[in-house]
């Protein structure tokens, strides 16, 4: 099996000291490269595990630090304390270190052999006070970290490594990013706008607009010879309405559309974009709104915002990253409208046109309708509903002096009855703990209107992104209480402002 992220790499770094001597020493590199193996060899961990000869000095380890730093291959590394390691030693590296962090709390053994205990087992075994010297040193010094508890055989220890790796997969992604925005924000409208110069320094994204003309000269430039072959890959992956077919009589509009996935897929290429922006109110030239055109590039993976919204279209290409292997999908969205029956409330999630159809399983329909705004011509899309399942759904929103994550975990669930009117992909989802309770929330909290919906990535990689991120989350889920959350966002004001000093 080929793992999501083969060519990153998770640097395992062992802690020790030189008193031990060469027979511990030696035990201790075996078994530290023993649970590298394992975790390497786990399916839930989706990067490769390279473990790193034992650290025994501050000038080692703090070498170790700098050079993962260096390495673009290297999505993060974790440590572990087999025996004591005296945490002064480690404050350089600490320091130094700018790669997500994981302190894995582990033991070679399971069971401790009751039987044949010596002092020599007890002298090679000692996590559970050495990483407790470590992590003293890694909170005085506030160094954001992931700690996982347990052995590496344990299940529940591979799925938070594998979260954790996912998570910092998503940072990474987030540092190579460029977003391409076509045109600004819609008019007047307040949780699309942001700080972008801050969003760089705080996820390494770089976020530029070029005028929609760009893009109209790159769709006039398409040959025609691909948007044949393109019309006919629609045609074998989707059920195409007929008038669209070939010898429909609005086959001229799919063609266009064809166009258009084209010239934003090389352009985008062209500007080493993995992520980008529309704007309805903006479209020069364009024809129609781009929709089955940014419905297939989200699902090969770029991050899209609709109306401007750049914020939004970052969390996408971190939720398809942080996803990748994973079943299920991340798309844009939008709680667009509600079923408000008591007791069995529902949000009816969709967009004007832009969801993607990595929410399916299901052949997407390829329709054409007229769109209420815009003033353009109808625009061609995929139409579908999203697989039931667990998701979760997150906004980022700028609070003036940071950003805020806020995330809904909620159930995907098939529409109550069928929507043969409702000419847009969708998704319908009740979400935790119950709806009243999560919108309060979510209202209390200022999320967005725009989320990423993942049915891939949970809310696990997004929580541990945000720690790496250094940025606030909150998350409102099966056990979240009106109070309590009040209580936290609350509370969340004090702290991030103090947390970010002068
Ligand atoms: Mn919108």
């Amino acid at each position: 099996m080929t793992k999501p992220y083969a060519d990153r790499e998770i640097w395992f770094f062992t802690g020790s000291q030189d008193l031990y001597g060469e027979e511990t020493l030696r035990q201790v590199a075996e078994q530290s490269q023993e649970v590298a193996r394992t975790l390497d060899a786990s399916s839930d961990v989706p990067a490769t595990v390279v473990w790193k000869p034992v650290l025994k000095d501050a000038g080692a380890i703090r070498r170790a630090m700098l050079d993962a730093n260096a390495d673009d291959r290297v999505l993060g590394v974790v440590t572990w304390m087999h025996t004591f390691s005296p945490a002064k030693m480690w404050i350089g590296g600490l320091d130094a270190l700018r790669k997500p962090l994981l302190h894995l709390h582990t033991q070679a053994n399971v069971e401790l052999p009751w039987d044949t205990i010596d002092f020599d087992f007890m002298n090679l075994n000692q996590a559970a006070h050495g990483d407790r010297e470590y992590a003293y040193i890694a909170t005085r010094l506030g160094v954001a970290r992931t700690t996982v508890v347990g052995h590496a055989s344990n299940p529940a220890v591979t799925a938070r490594i594998g979260a954790w790796t996912r998570a910092a997969a998503g940072w990474a992604a987030t540092h190579e990013l460029r977003l391409a925005r076509f045109g600004d924000n819609m008019r007047n409208v307040a949780v699309t706008e942001g700080d972008k110069t801050e969003a760089e320094l705080r996820f390494g994204v770089s976020v530029n607009t070029w005028g929609v003309n760009d893009l109209v000269e790159a769709v006039a430039a398409v040959d025609d010879a691909r948007v044949d072959s393109l019309v006919l890959e629609y045609e074998n992956l989707y059920d195409v309405a007929p008038e669209l077919r070939k010898d429909g009589d609005r086959h001229e509009s799919l063609r266009y559309a064809a166009r258009q996935e084209i010239a934003l897929e090389t352009f985008l290429e062209s500007v080493g974009a993995k992520a980008f922006t529309t704007n309805f109110e903006d479209l020069g030239d364009l024809r129609q709104l781009p929709g089955i055109a940014v419905q297939r590039l989200m699902s090969k993976g770029y991050g899209f915002g609709a109306e401007g919204d750049w914020k939004t279209a970052v969390l996408v290409r971190a939720a398809k990253v942080m996803g990748e292997g994973l079943p299920g999908g991340a798309s844009l969205m939008e709680d667009y409208t509600y079923d408000l029956t008591p007791g069995h409330e529902r949000i009816l999630g969709a967009h004007m046109l832009e969801v993607c159809p990595s929410l399916t399983t299901s052949k997407p329909r390829v329709e054409i309708h007229p769109l209420g705004i815009g003033g353009k011509e109808d625009p061609v899309r995929m139409v579908f509903d999203a697989d039931p399942g667990v998701g979760v759904v997150v906004s980022l929103a700028d609070m003036r002096d940071r950003f805020r994550l806020t995330a809904n975990v909620v159930d995907v669930v098939a529409p109550t009855a069928p929507l043969p009117h409702l000419p847009v992909a969708r998704a319908v989802w009740e979400p935790r703990p119950d709806f009243a309770t999560s919108a309060e929330s979510w209202l209390t909290a200022g999320g967005a209107h725009h989320t990423v919906l993942s049915t891939g990535a949970g809310v696990d990689a997004f929580e541990i992104f945000a720690d790496i991120a250094g940025t606030e989350l909150l998350v409102i889920d099966e056990s979240t209480t009106r109070r309590g959350f009040r209580d936290q966002v609350r509370w969340n004001q004090a702290y991030y402002r103090l947390a970010q000093g002068l």
